[in-house]
């Protein structure tokens, strides 16, 4: 059994960002354990062709490790990979951080004031503070079609990619045509023989603003880094010029809009196929994306768009509900991933026997702040519920996780508290709120369906508001929000200076 005061589940820009800032502020007793084999989590594990980020590389990077040597404005996967890693090299955490080794249990216990935890070689750990970024995106979802655990050719999904099948003049699917997608099917459109794009719901998709940043500008980033840190800020207030869109009135969206049917008008020329794309419901409702290559892809004469419904998967077919069955040698399913169930969730089980995952199960996901849950002590998530964000970059809300996060263990170690615990008045005042908010907002009201709501219709994912108002919120741990318990452990019961409420 292991001991340490923290331990970190995952190793993605939230994990490795928790190490890092932990070791700066002199908390060196902590664990790190990843499931895969490095650093990098989303990254490490959506290298399908094409992969790139869709905010701007200079926003997509820890403000405290700017990266001059981004060779575009959105950088593709393996740049962005190399650079976490460089990160995580050069910090000098990696001595603390166990790779291949997933959190299997993790049990509050009370007496010890201290998190049991069980993993998946076998070994146990014991830790004051669960800090998760085990991360939201990070479990595929496989669509539940009909026959598919039939099919005789290669099938993947997009975050596990299989580099050993050569798609070169195969006849390939993908189905979904969400954020993944579109970026694969640009690449594979070049070398398959043939390709069925499975279009259930048509995104919105706007013109890419990428561009190769030049040697003049790399050297101002590098030399200059106050010209970065500006560069980085104008892109920052330009991203949350979106907010209004996306959370008070959707007509504000509309040169968006405008933008995205230019878009599809520029990239394709017959009317069918530009009428099949379009999207009906609001702009913003689910996450809006970015490519030039997506629609010209779909317009070349390898690609067909199929709009029926997949009805069955054969053994070396796909059939859709108007009966045509249409030969396939790979399927890549590019169909998202478990989003308002984190998985994880079923694993923690708290200070009154119930996981997380059976205490979301009548009210959807809910935490204090997106990182603290009433009757889970000690157990801090970075990219918890209500953290998501449709505009801008999620290293900005991880690190002003971290930053609450690191307030939270000061405290505690300032006040001598061995467990912090939100509130449960507290926490659903926190989450009435956001709620309220979520009324008014396209993801709630633009008529789709999204990952950003759950199966009750309720948005437990996204941030409702600018992020700058998520780090003033977060900007100091309100300990007053908190029931606090004094030393720990202790032979008689430890002094409460606030009552645990159930
Ligand atoms: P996604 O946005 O959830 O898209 C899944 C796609 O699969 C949708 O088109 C969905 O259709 C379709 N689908 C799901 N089940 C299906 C079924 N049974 N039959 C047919 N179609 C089905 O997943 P994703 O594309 O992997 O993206 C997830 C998130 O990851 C993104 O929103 C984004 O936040 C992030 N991401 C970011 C980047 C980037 O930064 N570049 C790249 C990739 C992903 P419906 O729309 O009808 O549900």
């Amino acid at each position: 059994m292991t001991t340490v005061k923290h331990l970190v589940v995952g190793a993605g820009f939230a994990g490795l960002g928790m190490a890092i800032k932990l070791q700066e502020s002199g908390e060196v007793d902590f664990l790190v354990i990843e499931k895969g084999s490095d650093v990098g989590g989303t990254w490490r594990a959506n290298d399908y062709p094409g992969a790139a980020c869709d905010v701007p590389s200079q926003l997509y990077s820890y403000s405290f490790a700017p990266n001059p040597d981004w060779s575009m404005s959105f950088s593709p996967q393996p740049e962005i990979q190399a650079y976490i890693r460089r990160v995580a090299h050069e910090a000098g955490v990696l001595d603390r951080f166990r790779f291949e080794v997933a959190l299997e249990t993790a049990t509050w216990d009370d007496e010890a004031r201290a998190w049991q935890v069980t993993l998946s070689d076998g070994s146990g750990v014991s830790a004051t503070n669960l800090i998760s970024g085990a991360g939201g995106l990070s479990e595929p979802k496989l669509p539940d079609i009909d026959g598919i655990e039939g099919f005789q050719g290669e099938v993947f999904h997009s975050a596990r990619w299989n580099h050993d099948v050569d798609l070169t003049g195969k006849r390939v699917a993908v189905i979904g045509t969400g954020a993944s997608a579109i970026q694969i099917v640009p690449e594979l459109q070049k070398v398959v023989g043939h390709l069925d794009v499975y279009q259930r719901t048509a995104p919105y998709v706007l013109p890419r603003n990428d561009r190769r940043y030049t040697g003049v500008e790399k050297l101002a980033f590098r030399h200059l880094p106050l010209v970065q840190r500006a560069y980085r800020t104008a892109i920052y207030w330009g991203r949350e010029l979106y907010v209004p869109g996306f959370t008070l009135e959707p007509k504000l969206a509309w040169p968006a809009k405008k933008l995205a049917l230019g878009n599809i008008a520029k990239g394709i020329n017959d009317p069918e196929l530009r009428a099949t794309v379009t999207p009906d419901y609001e702009i913003g409702c689910k996450r809006i994306l970015i490519s030039n290559t997506y629609y010209p892809a779909l317009a070349s004469g390898n690609v067909e768009v199929v709009t029926d419904g997949i009805a069955k998967i054969t053994g070396d077919a796909v059939v859709t509900s108007d009966g045509v069955e249409r030969p396939v040698d790979v399927l890549v399913v590019a169909t998202g991933f478990f989003t308002t169930e984190q998985p994880i969730a079923a694993a923690i089980t708290g200070r009154t026997g119930a996981t997380l995952a059976e205490t979301w199960r009548e009210t959807g996901m809910v935490a204090y702040k997106g990182t603290t849950v009433h009757g889970f002590p000690n157990l801090f998530q970075i990219v918890g519920p209500n953290t998501g964000l449709g505009h801008s970059s999620m290293v900005f809300i991880i690190e002003s996780q971290i930053a609450y996060i690191l307030d939270a263990i000061r405290t505690m170690e300032r006040e001598g508290y061995s467990s912090v615990e939100p509130h449960l008045d507290v926490q659903n005042r926190w989450n009435d709120d956001l709620q309220r908010r979520m009324q008014r907002t396209v993801w709630n009201s633009g008529g789709c369906a999204s990952w950003y709501l759950d199966e009750e219709g309720r948005n437990t994912t996204l941030w409702p508001r600018t992020t700058f108002t998520f780090r003033r919120l977060l900007a100091q741990f309100d300990v007053a929000s908190y029931a606090v318990t004094g030393p720990a452990p202790s032979p008689t019961p430890a002094p409460t200076n606030e009552k645990v409420s159930a």
